[in-house]
């Protein structure tokens, strides 16, 4: 029998917290937390705990930011995919295009939305190759699900015109790229929904879980509020029988709380990757992580790229005190869960060249100049030995 499994997620936090530089960012993230405390002691009075008017007015300014007309507030950024796909009619017997290199959760969506996620090799973007997408679609094919990685948007010009041709859904997870855009359009605005996560280690973070679907269609939003929400039309009228998945409404105040902070956040991330691209450019055993798509606004949700010897120099880095993190070292086609498909090392030459180069240095918002210069003179003087 397998061992009783551990809560491992509280270990992590703790252990994240060793290294003076680290990846983890909470406690002066939420250092004004008596302003969010009052507002939530506000909501205990008024007891509007489910779907009350914090939920409604967190979703219109979500929408608003993203750039679509609707925002449906859930319970996570996995649920949002999984929903949308629910919403669109996706389901057993059908066929979703996505990427390797992703968090587990976009796959775990896909397959609990009972359709079967057909794997595409990642470009030197570590996003989906465009290119590789049309060999895998056949009348089975219902959906691309493109992740923009790390922050970083997917070539969504190429996506939304093979999705058109062959008349598929497009449910774009943006779990990383919270106010990332192309010629200032946003992530999450170009698919037929656009999923984003507030889970504590995102960009616009929550004190749990938290999610949130953009889309134009107001056919889908009806649908998708009624999906989370029972579906229920009103207390005694259910019109299709669906989930329990609500953004909480204690979550929503926190959400938007953070978005008043959201600029700040991305753009000292931005601010801080562009001062280690320079840095690091000129090493060989570098590569920088670019994309094909220009006019990109990125919001380094994490800041990966490709190291010669990884492992090493993760070793080193932490052992200086630097929390670098690699995201992820197993792609998705090579996982345990993912053994029932029968794909094997070889299949994805690109995914499993990042998983094995790749590694995320701390970009985040409270990073000082001393801190990102005790990364730069880490990363040097291990190539230099
Ligand atoms: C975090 C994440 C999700 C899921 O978000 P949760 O809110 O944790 O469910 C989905 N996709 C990607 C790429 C993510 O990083």
């Amino acid at each position: 029998m397998d061992k009783e499994l551990k809560n491992f997620l509280p270990e992590q936090y703790l252990s994240d917290n060793e290294y003076p530089i680290n990846h983890n960012y909470l406690e002066a993230q939420f250092s004004d937390k008596e302003e969010i405390l009052k507002k939530i002691s506000e909501l205990v009075s008024r007891g509007d705990f489910t779907l009350g008017a914090a939920v409604d007015d967190f979703e219109k300014s979500f929408a608003d930011l993203i750039g679509t007309k609707f925002g449906i507030g859930v319970g996570s950024g996995t649920d949002a995919i999984f929903l949308s796909l629910k919403s669109l009619g996706v389901g057993p017997g059908d066929e979703v295009i996505t990427s390797p290199f992703t968090f587990y959760a976009t796959i775990g969506a896909i397959v609990t939305a009972g359709a079967m996620p057909v794997f595409c090799d990642i470009g030197s973007d570590l996003n989906i190759n465009p290119d590789k997408i049309e060999n895998l679609i056949n009348e089975k094919t219902k959906a691309i699900v493109p992740v923009h990685w790390a922050g970083k948007p997917c070539n969504m010009s190429r996506i939304n015109s093979i999705a058109t041709r062959y008349n598929l859904f497009i449910v774009e997870d943006a779990c990383h790229a919270i106010g990332s855009s192309i010629n200032n359009k946003r992530a999450g605005s170009f698919g037929d929904t656009g999923c984003f996560s507030f889970h504590p280690l995102k960009n616009l973070n929550v004190w749990g879980d938290g999610g949130i679907i953009c889309t134009d269609n107001p056919q889908l939003a009806r649908d998708l509020k009624l999906l989370r929400n029972h579906g229920l039309i009103n207390r005694n009228e259910c019109q299709i029988f669906g989930y329990n998945s609500r953004l909480d409404t204690i979550q929503a105040i926190i959400a938007k709380h953070m978005l008043g902070k959201l600029s700040f956040i991305n753009e000292s991330r931005r601010a801080n990757a562009k001062f280690l691209d320079e840095k690091l450019q000129d090493l060989d055993e570098v590569t920088l992580v670019n994309g094909d798509v220009v006019n990109v606004t990125h919001s380094y949700h994490i800041y990966p790229q490709l190291f010669e010897r990884r492992d090493e120099l993760k070793e080193y880095l932490n052992s200086i005190g630097v929390d670098a993190k690699i995201h992820y070292p197993i792609p998705m086609h090579l996982q345990k869960a993912a053994k029932i498909w029968g794909y094997k090392r070889g299949d994805f030459p690109v995914a499993e060249l990042a998983a094995d180069k790749t590694l995320s240095l701390p970009v985040h918002e409270f990073i000082t100049k001393p801190s990102l210069d005790r990364i730069v003179e880490g990363v040097t003087q291990f190539y230099r030995q």
